[in-house]
Parts: C-alpha cells; sequence; structure tokens
C-alpha cells in the first residue's frame, strides 16, 4: 500500500469538515468585577462560549462561519489565507478531540457563576 503524503492526509482529516473555519477565538480580560460578570453573561446569553486557558487566559468563541468558505466546505482564497488560519495545526485538530486544553468551558450563566464563587471573591465583593 502507497504511503499518504502529509498533504493528502489534511485533505482525508478535513473532508467536508471546515469545523476551524466556523468560529473565531477572542482574547477578553479576566473579570475583575460585577460588570466585567455581566458582561459575560451577555456574552453567555447571546450563545457565545467562554473558556480559560492555562488557567488564567480568558476566551471567547464566536459561531461565525468565515465569509471565504466555499458550499464545499473549502477555502476559496485558499492561497491567500490569513496567517491565523495557517498557523492552524491539524495535529491538534477538534474534529477527532485530539487536543482538549482548556481548564474550564462555560455556556450558561449559571456555570460561570458556579465558578466565580468556587474560585474568587467578585461576587462576594459586591
Ligand atoms: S477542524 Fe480539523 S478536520 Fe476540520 S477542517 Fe479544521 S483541521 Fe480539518
Ligand atoms: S480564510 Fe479560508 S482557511 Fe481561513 S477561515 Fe476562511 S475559509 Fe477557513
Amino acid at each position: 500500500m502507497n504511503k499518504m503524503t502529509k498533504n493528502q492526509k489534511n485533505k482525508l482529516l478535513c473532508n467536508n469538515c471546515a469545523i476551524c473555519c466556523s468560529y473565531i477565538i477572542i482574547p477578553i480580560k479576566t473579570p475583575k468585577n460585577l460588570k466585567d460578570v455581566d458582561r459575560l453573561i451577555w456574552y453567555l446569553y447571546h450563545n457565545v462560549e467562554i473558556y480559560i486557558y492555562n488557567n488564567k487566559d480568558w476566551v471567547i468563541k464566536v459561531d461565525v462561519p468565515c465569509k471565504n468558505l466555499t458550499k464545499d466546505k473549502l477555502c476559496s482564497i485558499y492561497k491567500k489565507r490569513p496567517l491565523t488560519c495557517r498557523d492552524y495545526n491539524t495535529k491538534t485538530c477538534e474534529k477527532f478531540e485530539h487536543f482538549n486544553p482548556y481548564n474550564f468551558k462555560f455556556t450558561k450563566r449559571e456555570e460561570l457563576i458556579k465558578y466565580l464563587k468556587k474560585y474568587t471573591k467578585i461576587l462576594e465583593k459586591n
């Protein structure tokens, strides 16, 4: 049997997927007060997910497909795609959950409040 090249493997892996072209990740500041918490709850009400990486780096994940994605789930600007896309590493591809580095994930207000009560004093102060 012929060995597949890395590109061929990636093509098979990515076939009809495009998960990683369907959202953006934005770093946010660590919440320090009730106003910050209110903002996070507002995000959650809009179905924006919140994650904590490395036990300190807060990010939000916004589900918005890239406008360069074709109906066949291919990149229409592949040769000119942004560096952010080029840096994506298929070894850590989320499709098969090879890589799951976050410490906390919040999709609901209750989950966030539970975390804040357990690990911070923000809600006590006010
Ligand atoms: S999530 Fe993984 S399999 Fe899907 S398109 Fe991105 S790199 Fe390919
Ligand atoms: S530019 Fe291309 S590779 Fe980058 S997110 Fe959009 S469709 Fe995906």
